[in-house]
């Protein structure tokens, strides 16, 4: 249900900004997804393409021919009490890979594993990577 939601909120992103950018015809638009986020790929891609057709079926073209990249973006965190910033891949190493993979599916995990590098203090934020977002649209005018 989350994918779907996701995807509908992209789309719709897209076809506003591209209306406002008198763009007729979309080519590309570049989704990033967090390391951290909670998302099924696979759903999220189907969810999309669904969308896509049913707008194309109710006579928007200009999403016809658009292809989608989906990248992940690398997450960061920040510890509250020293302040120390680190990437999530650079401890999640050191994480067995059990660990890895329930915080990939439910990041509020991390907070169960992961601690600061330099103080060891479990009270950090995530200040890069959460989250799903539109990093480019290319389209012809
Ligand atoms: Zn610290």
């Amino acid at each position: 249900m989350h994918e779907w939601a996701l995807a509908e909120a992209v789309i719709s992103t897209v076809v506003e900004t591209s209306k406002k950018e008198k763009v007729k015809e979309i080519a590309e638009v570049k989704i990033k997804i967090g390391e951290l986020q909670q998302i099924d790929e696979e759903i999220f891609r189907f969810a999309l393409g669904e969308i896509i057709k049913e707008m194309v079926r109710d006579q928007d073209s200009s999403l016809e021919n658009m292809k989608i990249k989906i990248e992940e973006e690398p997450s960061f965190l920040k510890c509250r009490v020293c302040g120390h910033e680190w990437s999530f891949i650079s401890q999640s190493k050191k994480l067995s890979e059990d660990e890895s993979e329930s915080i990939h599916f439910i990041p509020e995990a991390a907070y169960v594993y992961i601690r600061c590098p330099k103080c060891k203090s479990p009270d950090f934020e995530i200040t890069k990577g959460r989250g799903v977002w539109i990093d480019s649209i290319r389209g012809t005018r």
